[in-house]
């Protein structure tokens, strides 16, 4: 016969929100209920295992932005991120990792990471943290159904869940926080369950698309919608991977109207165009692409000077190539392309000549401040950074991430419809909002 073993709060999945909910609801407990029992289970061999590979293995897990800022790197409903936040905001996790053994150094663009730069830190702490304060972490429990019984054997009013493992345990609780993540890498263990439990119970899933991954050009490599990263480049995507460009704007176009426009660095990757603004304009271009519209972007590799004075640069420019005795009997095409090198990074001059092909010296100004390529799709959730849409914030108290339609049932993390720019949003906000769903869980026991 099962063993069914039980538990005040359980947590499924042990990763940022997690690992924090389980610290926030034991620590909770001490003081109140000290009998009380937490544990999370987790279906990998190990907890975080997707905090591992954030921020190249360094983990950049929180922004020192102050609110009013750090609002605007949420989506789509910062105001529901508010009250977890000023419960958890990025200093107190700061000085949360440190009571728990971590010290951080911030960067540019106010980054925090670990200070030995290894997001491994980042997971002992949060293990520690959940640990000392009580939680038991269960490691290889791959839950697969969750049931509610809303009353006992005697039909008296008991609310209780039971969690069904693959390893055929089961485990019954009062309170329920679920924190499984999104899809995106999923040999992380994030394969997108909790969505799948939460839609049975009754709640809304806003539709779900990979945000911050690479957006490919039309002819970069074949395919359209979700391009898979594996599949190979073609012969422009050859000539434009490698391309790094810095400080230049990038601006989105759907269905022929200007949706974003990003000024920054941008790279031409194996998978597409990725890199901060890549990135950046990564969540509009993928939902737009799958709702049909047409997306192209334009590149302004020339953002400091208006069209004017990069004219007036380029005529110049143009009489020294010319002029130039040693470029006597060459024809245009070489000159031409003497004249790209001095204006763009040698690597990019084949490319801009391929792609642009009835660009001259004279039509060059406008094509640099303005080279346009369509955008046939994106690469999916294998490599995405982070899973847009998820369970509708409407059905969630954003006071105590409750479920409003079912008690004792709290969703935390990247499950929840709330994502965010990089630049350590999205981690803050798993933390936030999985500390104060254990709270929250823990203080209604
Ligand atoms: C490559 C990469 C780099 C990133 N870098 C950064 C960064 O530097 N800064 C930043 O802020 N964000 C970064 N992110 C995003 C960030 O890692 C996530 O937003 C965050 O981890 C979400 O936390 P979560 O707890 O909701 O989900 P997860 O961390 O994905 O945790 C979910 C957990 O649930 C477990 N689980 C799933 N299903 C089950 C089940 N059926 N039974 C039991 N357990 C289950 C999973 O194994 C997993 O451990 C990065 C993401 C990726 C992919």
């Amino acid at each position: 016969m099962t063993k069914i073993h039980s538990a005040d709060i359980i947590i499924i999945g042990g990763g940022a929100a997690g690992l924090m909910a389980a610290a926030g609801a034991a620590a909770t407990c001490t003081g109140r209920y000290p009998e009380a029992k937490v544990k999370v289970l987790e279906k990998m061999p190990r907890p975080g295992r997707k905090i591992m590979i954030t921020g190249k293995g360094r983990c950049n897990f929180t922004n020192m932005k102050p609110w009013n800022e750090f609002s605007g790197h949420i989506h789509p409903k910062p105001n529901f991120l508010k009250p977890a936040f000023y419960n958890l905001s990025s200093e107190k996790m700061v000085d949360f990792l440190l009571d728990n053994g971590m010290e951080s150094v911030i960067e540019r663009g106010d980054r925090a990471f670990p200070a030995s730069h290894l997001a491994s830190d980042v997971v002992d702490a949060l293990v520690r943290a959940a640990e000392s304060a009580g939680a038991e972490i269960l490691c290889g429990k791959e839950v697969t159904g969750i049931s509610r019984q809303a009353r006992n054997d005697n039909g008296e009013e008991n609310e209780t869940f039971t969690i069904r493992c693959a390893d055929g345990s089961e485990y019954i609780c009062r309170k329920l926080i679920i924190c499984t993540g999104g899809l995106s890498y999923p040999k992380t263990g994030s394969t997108g369950d909790g969505y799948v439990w939460t839609e049975k119970m009754g709640h809304s899933i806003r539709p779900l698309f990979p945000s911050l991954t690479a957006i490919v050009p039309k002819g970069y490599k074949d395919g359209k919608g979700h391009i898979d990263r594996s599949n190979p480049l073609s012969e422009n995507g050859k000539l434009l991977c490698g391309n790094q460009l810095k400080n230049v704007n990038l601006t989105i176009s759907i269905d022929g109207n200007e949706a974003q426009s990003e000024f920054g660095d941008l790279d031409f990757t194996d998978g597409g165009i990725e890199g901060p603004i890549g990135f950046k304009v990564s969540r509009k271009c993928v939902n737009a692409i799958i709702n049909g519209s047409k997306v192209s972007i334009s590149l302004d590799l020339k953002p400091a000077v208006d069209v004017d004075d990069l004219t007036a640069r380029i005529n110049s420019l143009w009489n020294e190539v010319s002029k130039d005795r040693r470029n006597a009997d060459k024809p245009y095409k070489d000159r031409f392309r003497f004249l790209l090198a001095k204006l763009l990074p040698m690597s990019l001059v084949q490319a801009f000549i391929k792609l642009n092909p009835n660009t001259d010296h004279k039509t060059l100004p406008k094509r640099l401040k303005n080279w346009e390529m369509e955008i046939s799709g994106y690469v999916g959730y294998e490599r995405a950074v982070v899973t847009a849409g998820g369970v509708s914030l409407e059905e969630v108290s954003p006071k105590t991430l409750e479920s409003k339609l079912i008690p004792n049932l709290y969703v935390a993390g990247e499950m929840l419809d709330l994502d965010a720019d990089t630049g350590g949003y999205n981690l803050q906000t798993a933390f936030s909002t999985g500390y104060l769903a254990g709270i929250s869980a823990a203080k209604s026991l």
